[in-house]
Formats: C-alpha cells, structure tokens, sequence
C-alpha cells in the first residue's frame, strides 16, 4: 500500500514525501479515500496509529481542489475541534505545516482558551480557511463576531468520544446549532465506549464505520506491567525504577492536581528531573514543560489525564500509572502516548491494596491479564478493605466532574417546574 493509490493530488503526495513518510497506516488507507468521496466517517483506530493525517490530507485536497470564491475574505470551511489546548496546537500544527508545502496558500488558526484572546482574533480578521480550535474559546470568538461557521463544509471531531462527553456537551450543542447542516462530518478516536455511540451515531448521515481492530500487528507495540505496591510507598517505588532502569522521558499520570507537584516535588528534591504539567498552570507554563519534555530537558512530567489524550511526543518510552485512571478508556489513553507510530513503549501500572478492585475491572474492560508484580524492598502490606456495596462500577470511589455533572442534572431535572 502506498500514498498514491488513495486518490491524493501530487500536491499532496509531495507534502507526505516531504514529511518522510512512506506508506499510509491502516487508517490513513481506510479514511482518505471515504473522506475524499465526502463521506461522514466515524472512525475508531488505535493510540498512535496516525489518525491525524487521515483526516487531513483528505480535508486539505478538498480546499485546494475546491477554490474559495473570493480572496478577499476567507470563510472558514473546515473546522476542527479537539477537546485540550495542547491538542489544538499539535493538531493545528500538523495541518500548518502540510498547507505551507502547498501551491495555493490555505490559512490555518489555531484557537484554544488560557491565552489573551486579541491575537486570536487579530489572526483570524480576512478568515481563515481552517480553524482548529478547543470548544470554549471558540464560542468566546463567534461572540466576538471574530468567526463565523456558517460556510464550514467539514466539520473534524478528534478524540471524539471525549467532545460528545457531558463535560462538552452544552458547548459542543451551541457548535452544532451554527454549522450548517449540510455538511461533512468525522468523527476520530482510539475508543467510543458504549454510552456515546448513539450520540455519535446521531450527529452522522449514513457514515462510513472505519474501525482499525487492535489486533496484532495493528496494535501499539505496548509492553503493559502491574505493581503490587503499598500506597505509601509509591513515590520510593517510582525512584527506584527511574533509576534502575536509566528511564529517560517518563509521563506519570496522578489523579489530582495537588498529587502532580507533590510527587513531582518529591522526584525533584530527590535529584530527578521532575515537573508538574496540569490544569491550574498558566497556559505559558504549559506549553513550556510540554515543549522541554519533548526536547528532552525534564525527565519526568507527572500530569493528570489533561495529558491523556491526543498528546504525540515522539518516542515516548515510558508511562506511569502512579494512581490508576478511573475506566478502562482513560487507560487506553494514557497508555497510548507511548508505543505510538510503530515505536515500542513500556506501561507500568501501580496497583495498590486499595485499587485492587478497581484495577481488576479495568483488566476485565481491556482484556488484560497481567500477572501482579512486586518489587524487591518494595513488596506490599497493606491488605486490600473489605468490598464497599454498591461500587462495583469500574469509576473510582470518588464521584468525577462528569459524575457530578450528572448528579447535578438529575436534581435539576427533578425540581418541579
Ligand atoms: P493518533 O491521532 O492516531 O493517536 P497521530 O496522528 O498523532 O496518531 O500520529 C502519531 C505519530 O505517527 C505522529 O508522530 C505522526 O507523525 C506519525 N505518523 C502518521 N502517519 C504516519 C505514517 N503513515 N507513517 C509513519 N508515521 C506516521
Ligand atoms: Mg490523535
């Protein structure tokens, strides 16, 4: 299989050449020509496995091969949403750098919330062909009269599954209320779990379903590995194993802002390279530990699933679950910023007496069974407490944001009148 035989333009194919790749991943094979035919495409495809091209490159040859009707003012014809602000500048960058290659200019915008706004909007004065963009700053922007989406034609969902979430709903219905409602749509995500399939299939006509299966060979190449370990000593646990394996570039994940800079502090004050990357951190701060991890400058970034998603850094060798994610998804996620684009990646899992349970219904959701390891010097005491009745979901005993979302809203719906 090569680029060539998917129906892009010799435009293209010299952009893709230039990026030096050689062969479509499955997905990329599967979705360009379903998205060149202006299909609706509802796509699931593995961690890593190169689903950012796959729309793209098809969307790309749709404006170059479809002139804009005037120079004098863009109208936004491809919007793409994404659920983290890292992600609209990842995504917005991929699609920059193959419409810079182009022979007719196309402009890209990048537009995501934590930064000043007026640049944004300065940017976006005359149009923008493509606007990439997180839910919230965009609404901030169309009130502004910075934007409009009455002329989009493709309308891109990435990591979709997490934007038809109820944490995005009431922003993502105020999107949908403007486009107009002819219109291509693509939905892209490594996982759709049960309860957003029908929103997904909802908002597609008669789509294209493009699922990647993870079936070797297909799969990322992910060694996944659980510790026994005693809460307590988990921050112990996590220097031995930067240590004794010389790990360069390790992503922690933690369940709480605070757990962030308190381990990082703790790897910090111990001589490890650690910093905290989360949601109460100016988007200046942000975007700085992201960019110096990627260039190799902090060995550890200890994070919470703010960096579960979409987040591409190239060749990533190591992810921590330090608290394990609350479902089977966010683990799917958080494991997959490793073993991304054919690269190998370790997983390690900490399990503690407490999570033991829970960690049993993630392995069931994802088909795992991985033996129990446990660390010399670092085996486990604490016994697991006896079965609370009633959490047998696989969601952690904490309610989460979306839980009390729901909660809310059920007491909402309940009040009379
Ligand atoms: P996904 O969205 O499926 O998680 P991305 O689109 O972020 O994956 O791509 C993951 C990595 O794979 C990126 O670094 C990208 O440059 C690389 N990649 C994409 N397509 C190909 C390809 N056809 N061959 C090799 N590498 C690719
Ligand atoms: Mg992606």
């Amino acid at each position: 299989m090569t680029f060539e035989t998917l129906g892009l333009t010799p435009a293209l194919l010299r952009a893709v050449g230039d990026m030096g790749l050689y062969a479509p991943t499955p997905i990329q094979a599967e979705a360009i020509p379903a998205v060149l035919k202006l299909a609706d495409v509802w796509a699931t495809a593995p961690t890593g496995s190169g689903k950012t091209l796959a729309f793209a490159l098809p969307l790309l040859q749709h404006l170059l091969t479809s002139p804009r009707q005037t120079n004098f003012r863009r109208p936004v014809r491809v919007l793409v949403l994404v659920p983290t602000r890292e992600l609209a500048v990842q995504v917005g960058d991929v699609l920059a750098n193959l419409a810079y290659k182009l022979p007719q200019s196309l402009k890209v915008n990048t537009v995501f919330g934590g930064v000043s706004v007026n640049p944004q909007m300065m940017a976006l004065r005359g149009g923008a062909d493509i606007v990439v963009a997180t839910p919230g700053r965009l609404l901030d922007l169309i009130d502004q009269n910075a934007v409009r989406l009455a002329d989009v034609q493709h309308l891109v969902l990435d990591e979709a599954d997490r934007l038809l979430d109820l944490g995005f709903a009431d922003e993502l219905q105020r999107v949908l209320a403007l486009l107009p409602a002819q219109r291509q749509t693509l939905l892209f995500s490594a996982t759709f779990a049960p309860e957003v399939e029908a929103l997904a299939a909802n908002m597609l006509h008669h789509p294209v379903r493009i699922t990647v299966e993870a079936f070797e060979g297909h799969k990322p190449d992910i060694t996944q590995r659980a510790i026994r370990v005693d809460e307590k000593n988990r921050t112990a646990l996590l220097r031995h194993l930067i240590t004794n394996n010389g790990w360069k570039q390790v992503l922690v994940f933690v369940a709480t802002r605070y757990a962030c800079e308190h381990v990082a502090g703790k790897l910090y004050k111990a001589g490890i390279y650690a910093t905290p990357f989360h949601g109460e951190m100016s988007q200046g701060a942000r975007q700085d530990v992201l960019s110096e991890f990627k260039a190799g400058r902090w060995d550890v970034v200890v994070t919470t699933d703010l960096a579960s998603r979409g987040i591409d850094i190239a060749m990533l060798p190591v992810v921590v679950n330090y608290d394990l994610p609350r479902s089977a998804t966010d683990y799917t996620h958080r494991i997959g910023r490793t073993g991304r684009a054919g690269a190998h990646g370790d997983a390690v899992s900490f399990v503690t007496a407490a999570a033991l349970a829970h960690w049993k219904l993630i392995q069931k959701r994802e088909s795992l069974e991985l033996a129990l390891e446990e660390i010399p010097g670092f085996e486990p005491t604490e016994t697991p407490p006896p079965p609370s009745p009633g959490n047998g979901g696989v969601k952690g005993s904490r309610p989460s944001k979306k839980d009390k979302l729901r909660a809310a809203g059920a007491a909402g719906s309940n009040k009379p009148g």
